[in-house]
């Protein structure tokens, strides 16, 4: 091997995991910021390894639910654990939905009591303090 084939083996090395996120992919991350029509994904694992370091999802409101969603907070709330899909990469980051069967939020914590919800319950309701939450629930 001759230096300049050495020297792009050592830069492909370098490249960070999430260059290797595509279109499709299932990820799973942490809700770490929403407005009413954007939250932003800390995407961690894609597909049972993690990521290191780990890339930047942004979820818009028309790709949270099969169903008309008037705010974020009504599917997703800061802390929430979600399995989301790639859909696209741009400058920003990559672009996710939820707004499949299978994904949504698969852990999160009451916004009144900070319990873990039960997720497989239809409603919601906190069994700690009896808040109902609403989510756009995920299967794993
Ligand atoms: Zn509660």
């Amino acid at each position: 091997m001759n230096s300049k084939e050495d020297n792009i083996q050592k830069i492909l090395k370098n490249i960070p995991q999430q260059r290797t996120l595509r279109e499709g992919d299932i990820v799973i991350g942490e809700v770490v910021q929403t407005t009413d029509k954007i939250a932003i994904v800390n995407i961690n694992n894609k597909s049972e390894h993690v990521l290191s370091p780990s890339a930047t999802g942004i979820l818009f409101i028309n790709n949270a639910s099969e169903d008309y969603v008037e705010k974020m907070g009504d599917v997703v709330r800061i802390g929430d654990i979600v399995k989301a899909k790639i859909t696209e990469q741009d400058k920003f980051g990559f672009k996710i939905k939820i707004s499949e069967p299978d994904l949504g939020v698969i852990k999160s914590y009451c916004k009144n009591c900070k319990a873990e919800l039960n997720l497989t319950d239809a409603s919601i309701k906190c069994l700690n303090c009896k808040t109902i939450n609403t989510k756009k629930i995920g299967k794993m």
